[in-house]
């Protein structure tokens, strides 16, 4: 493959753009190399600007629930364009995506539209601290919940890649009314409580991981994050941005049958356009200006292309059953990955739910940060490379979540298990 003009329309972006990107793993940094500089998608594919062709997994890291461009979405924000892009006024769509929304996450009576994740967790731990009268709050050490002061600490996602933890940046007294404790740790949610139930207005967590790779929870464990937050009069956040219309169409929450306080959604929920909210019981719900006392504002929230997007990505989704096909798709692509990793004799734990899943690089069980971080890196550098080299786009860290769409047809699937084949016997061969 060539790669002459990324190579030098990525140096002049760093010219103009930290690192030259606007949002860090875009970046390659923990990979290295050059990130192909893309022109544009179509279904499952993109298309750098030298002309090649790959099958693409990140998927805009998830929203793509559809894949590229697809027709149902494309003509609705042409529709919507065409009438007006934003008024900060109230229109129908906003009140049309929220119902939706309420209608497929039952746990949220009602909901309010951000522009990002960032801002939707961001909005939902001042809600908590608003509604409990309480500061602190009780995070998983590898969960991301975006890049906001009081959550970036201990996150996963780029900030795990980069090797910053915690960002300069973020202010001590802030990071202190953040708790971190290891995920799928009972006695260490046990202990917390015990002592600092009483100042702790809100444990936020992603339900099933994916900014770490996937993880997934142990057997009983966000039951016992449910009983124990509702004792100590504590509310769960669970930040469904990502799994969110992903693990299945009601989130991770339908999956594991958990009914969460707050849930934050994002990334699928716009259709690929910025869009994200958070939401849940009306009782917490009416606490948000102007309803109640809790400042949160935007002047794009709930703009009309964004609405447009949403309301027809989240409607193909519920009529034709996406979820279910994608699933079912993406435990194909699972299969053949952990036969051809056992072929080429390369030890691999390989984590799916939905339409997510993560090739971990460990002969050992991935359930916490710390076993994450136990990967063979090297190895899913020499991976990533022979996959990117055979045409196949996957998130450039071990620490990533890896997308499937409705767009990935049986043919896509097939090669890319052929292309794994050959990147787990170039891991093997090095290791030699
Ligand atoms: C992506 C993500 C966020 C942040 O969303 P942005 O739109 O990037 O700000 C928050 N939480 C989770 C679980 C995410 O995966």
């Amino acid at each position: 493959m060539i790669h002459s003009k990324s190579e030098a329309a990525f140096a002049e972006a760093k010219n103009y753009i930290p690192g030259g990107v606007n949002s860090p793993v875009r970046s390659f940094r923990s990979v290295g190399g050059v990130p192909p500089i893309v022109a544009s998608g179509k279904g499952s594919k993109i298309y750098d600007i030298d002309g090649n062709e790959y099958i693409d997994y990140v998927l805009s890291y998830g929203p793509l629930l559809m894949g590229h461009v697809p027709d149902c979405v494309t003509e609705a924000i042409k529709a919507a364009a065409e009438k007006g892009t934003s008024y900060g006024a109230p229109t129908l769509a906003e009140t049309e995506l929220a119902k939706l929304v309420c209608r497929l996450v039952p746990s949220m009576d009602m909901v309010r539209m951000v522009n990002s994740g960032t801002e939707a967790t961001m909005s939902a731990l001042r809600l908590a601290r608003a509604y409990t009268g309480r500061d602190c709050i009780v995070k998983f050490v590898g969960c991301y919940h975006g890049h906001h002061d009081s959550l970036l600490v201990k996150a996963g996602s780029g900030a795990t890649t980069l090797g910053v933890p915690d960002s300069p940046g973020v202010p001590k007294a802030v990071a202190e009314t953040t708790i971190t404790i290891p995920f799928n740790d009972i006695p260490a949610l046990e202990k917390v409580f015990a002592e600092r139930g009483n100042e702790i207005a809100a444990v936020i967590t992603e339900p099933t991981p994916g900014n770490m790779g996937l993880v997934l929870p142990n057997e009983g464990f966000l039951e016992a994050l449910r009983a124990i937050t509702k004792k100590y009069g504590a509310l769960l956040i669970c930040d469904e941005v990502m799994s969110g219309f992903r693990s299945a169409q009601g989130g991770s929450q339908s999956l594991y049958d958990i009914d969460p306080d707050i849930t934050c959604l994002g990334k699928v929920i716009g259709g690929g356009l910025p869009v994200a909210a958070y939401g849940g019981r009306k009782e917490i719900m009416q606490v948000v200006a102007p309803a109640g006392p809790m400042y949160q504002a935007g002047t794009l929230s709930g703009n009309p292309l964004a609405m447009a997007a949403g309301i027809a990505a989240l409607t193909y989704m519920e009529e034709n059953k996406v979820c279910e096909k994608i699933e079912s798709m993406t435990a194909i692509l699972t299969g053949g990955l952990e036969r051809a990793a056992a072929a080429a004799g390369v030890p691999v734990q390989i984590h799916r739910l939905g339409s997510m899943f993560t090739v971990f690089f460990s002969d050992k069980p991935v359930t916490d940060f710390d076993s994450a971080c136990a990967c063979d890196l090297e190895a899913f550098k020499i991976y990533f490379h022979s996959m990117l080299e055979q045409g196949i786009y996957l998130p450039p860290s071990q620490f990533e979540t890896n997308f499937v769409s409705l767009a990935h047809s049986p043919e896509d699937i097939q090669k890319t298990i052929d292309c794994a084949a050959k990147a787990f016997a170039e891991v093997a061969a090095a290791r030699k």
